[in-house]
């Protein structure tokens, strides 16, 4: 295929697509993978409204990576539907355990009494009351990456022994932290709207789907039973015939769905 034809196609992909093209074979991930490609990768984002920049210093097929790709960084394990801005990672919950340590932890672990100075440079998140986590003590506690810890420490003993320098590196990371601590703020906002637009949408392919079998069941002479049901709603006003796990499908009901699905 001519290239022109080639770019062209790809001024209308999202970066998913991109990123699933980029896995099929080496010509497509050598092309998309240049540093000359990522006008395409800029291109992609900006197909989908709202979604930010990358971080700092990140490139774009590593923030749609963390975007729109579902496994543990870490071990690569599938269906990681979560993202931890904070530490622009995802991790399955037996990484989160093993790849993240707590600050105390930390603390004893960091380069000899430098540790106090180079904590606030790390970043860190909060293991939420409701994280799917395996045990109840790691709930509400301050959480940071151990490559993060080994990357700033690493910095830090390889920096002159001036204290210019050494108050010159502080004074970059600060400011390197902020602003990831900013943009990862940005990216949970877009994240957080994201989930609640696919709820709304899946909510109404709920409700369209009820219409529909409803509409239906009357036309198959089930008029009485569609009342019955109507008048005894519980109290949160929901027509007891919602409960039934094929009328709560989040999918639209074709003729063929129904004649199998039909009452005799
Ligand atoms: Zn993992």
């Amino acid at each position: 295929m001519p290239l022109d034809v080639l770019f062209e196609i790809f001024s209308y992909l999202l970066p998913y697509d991109m990123l699933n093209l980029s896995r099929t074979s080496k010509p497509f991930r050598n092309l998309l993978m240049d540093r000359n490609s990522v006008s395409f990768w800029k291109a992609a984002r900006c197909n989908v409204p709202g979604l930010p920049e990358p971080f700092p210093g990140m490139s774009e097929p590593v923030f749609a990576n963390l975007c729109y790709s579902p496994h543990c960084h870490v071990c690569l394990k599938s269906n990681v539907q979560d993202v931890i801005w904070d530490l622009r990672i995802r991790l399955c919950n037996i990484c989160k355990k093993t790849s993240t340590v707590s600050i105390s932890v930390a603390k004893s672990r960091l380069y000899l009494k430098e540790s106090k100075r180079l904590l606030p440079h790390i970043s860190t998140y909060l293991v939420k009351w409701n994280d799917q986590v395996t045990d109840d003590w790691v709930r509400g506690v301050q959480r940071l990456l151990i490559s993060d810890m080994d990357d700033v420490e690493k910095a830090w003993v390889s920096l002159p022994a001036s204290k210019e320098g050494r108050d010159q590196f502080l004074k970059d990371e600060d400011r390197r932290f902020k602003d990831i601590e900013k943009h990862a703020e940005v990216c949970d906002n877009w994240s957080q709207n994201k989930k609640y637009d696919r709820s709304q949408e899946l909510n109404e392919v709920r409700q369209e789907h009820l219409r529909t079998i409803l509409r239906k069941l009357n036309e198959a002479g089930y008029g009485e039973d569609v009342t019955f049901s109507d008048k005894h709603r519980d109290v949160h006003g929901r027509d007891p015939i919602c409960y039934h796990p094929f009328v709560r499908q989040a999918k639209p009901l074709t003729d063929r769905i129904w004649q199998n699905r039909c009452p005799a």
